[in-house]
């Protein structure tokens, strides 16, 4: 059996009909740029989080830079993000001028709440939570925090969408929420997207102005923007996954349920999910001492895996300016050295996880 990492194609036959339907409807509409199909999407995107507005956006990056440009972050100020995270989550940052310092995690993958503590400085002006790999992090200990300092909270959710934590949907937190919509996160459009949720009209209002060239009114800017605009086609195609999301999630929670039931290896350290939080598996992942082996052994199962993320953002060589070593953050590097993410999509089949499981506890 030859089983891919992931299989966006599932994904999309799942809703063959409704996903060709609304495409047609798109083209045929005349609209392409910020029309009825974006408002929609925003009316139904903010809803679903519970947010009070969404703004959609190009992508997932473009809400994280912006979110800190709106909020004033800036040359000079520090802002607080885990150690272990896809790189956008950092750039966010330094595409401001602000510096990032970095915090360990925990055992979930997500910010420890007590190295975050240790890390503040002078300089801190905001945290940046990153609901790594689609579990909420320790939210209520992250807020309580953040308003004790005076920071602001952004949180990154490009893999999050719809996962909780005490019942309350990661991005509905803190000032901000970044959503991005890139084809294999759990709600994802046909080519790139992006949104922020938040419950200030004033950031919802000026996001609207930093995505279209800074611009309230046309051929009026205010400030050098972005162009950062959801499509209509994208946003039309999001609508229709959107309307499934509570059945996407729910599979991805049956595949993850069956993976730690069923995976019996002391050579693997499954994932956990903190009380209070869940988790919408974005990825699965577990932790191997013998990882590297254990992805050729998998490799010739026909078993494809990927590591998310081999290189931690601190040791990258766009962040050599940071002079950051090998050594300054052990579980971070630890983390690196040893994940490796099995298969996990929407339109997985029984039969595809129980190969999987098998190859698994054979190793
Ligand atoms: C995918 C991702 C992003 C960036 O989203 P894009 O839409 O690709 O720009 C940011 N942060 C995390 C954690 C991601 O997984």
């Amino acid at each position: 059996m030859k089983i891919m990492p992931n299989r966006l194609d599932r994904g999309f036959q799942m809703y063959k009909e409704e996903f060709e339907a609304k495409a047609l409807e798109v083209l045929n509409s005349g609209y392409y740029i910020l029309g009825p199909e974006v408002k929609a999407f925003e009316e139904e995107f903010a809803a679903y989080t519970g947010a009070k507005y969404c703004v959609g956006l190009a992508n997932g990056l473009d809400a994280l830079w912006l979110a800190f440009r709106i909020l004033g972050i800036k040359e000079g100020d520090d802002v607080l993000v885990q150690g272990n995270t896809y790189i956008a989550s950092v750039m966010g940052i330094t595409i401001n001028g602000a510096n990032p310092v970095f915090v360990e995690p925990d055992s979930f993958y997500n910010i420890d709440v007590e190295a975050m503590k240790k890390a503040l400085t002078p300089a801190t002006k905001a945290v940046l939570v990153v609901h790594l790999y689609g579990q909420a992090s320790n939210m209520e200990e992250v807020v309580t925090f953040c308003k004790e300092n005076n920071l602001y909270l952004v949180e990154d959710c490009a893999q999050s969408h719809g996962a909780c934590f005490n019942g309350k949907m990661t991005g509905t937190f803190g000032d901000i929420g970044c959503f991005s919509f890139y084809p294999s996160k759990n709600i994802g459009a046909f080519g790139d997207g992006g949104a922020i949720v938040t419950d200030n009209e004033k950031i919802a209002e000026d996001m609207k102005m930093y995505r279209n060239y800074g611009s309230r009114k046309r051929y009026y800017n205010e400030v050098v923007g972005a162009n950062s605009r959801l499509d209509e086609l994208q946003a039309g195609l999001l609508r229709v996954r959107l309307k499934h999301a509570e059945e996407l999630t729910e599979e991805r929670i049956r595949i993850a349920k069956r993976y730690t039931e069923e995976i019996k290896n002391p050579k693997f350290t499954l994932p956990q999910v903190r009380e209070g939080a869940t988790s919408v598996w974005h990825q699965y992942v577990l932790r191997c001492e013998t990882r590297d082996d254990l992805i050729e052994y998998l490799n010739e199962s026909g078993i494809g895996t990927i590591i998310h993320y081999p290189v931690p953002p601190h040791l990258a060589e766009a962040y050599a300016y940071l002079k950051k070593q090998k050594g300054d953050y052990p579980i971070t590097e630890q983390y690196a050295d040893s994940v490796l993410s099995i298969p996990m999509y929407n339109g997985m089949t029984e039969e595809e996880q129980s190969y999987v499981i098998e190859m698994l506890n054979r190793y």
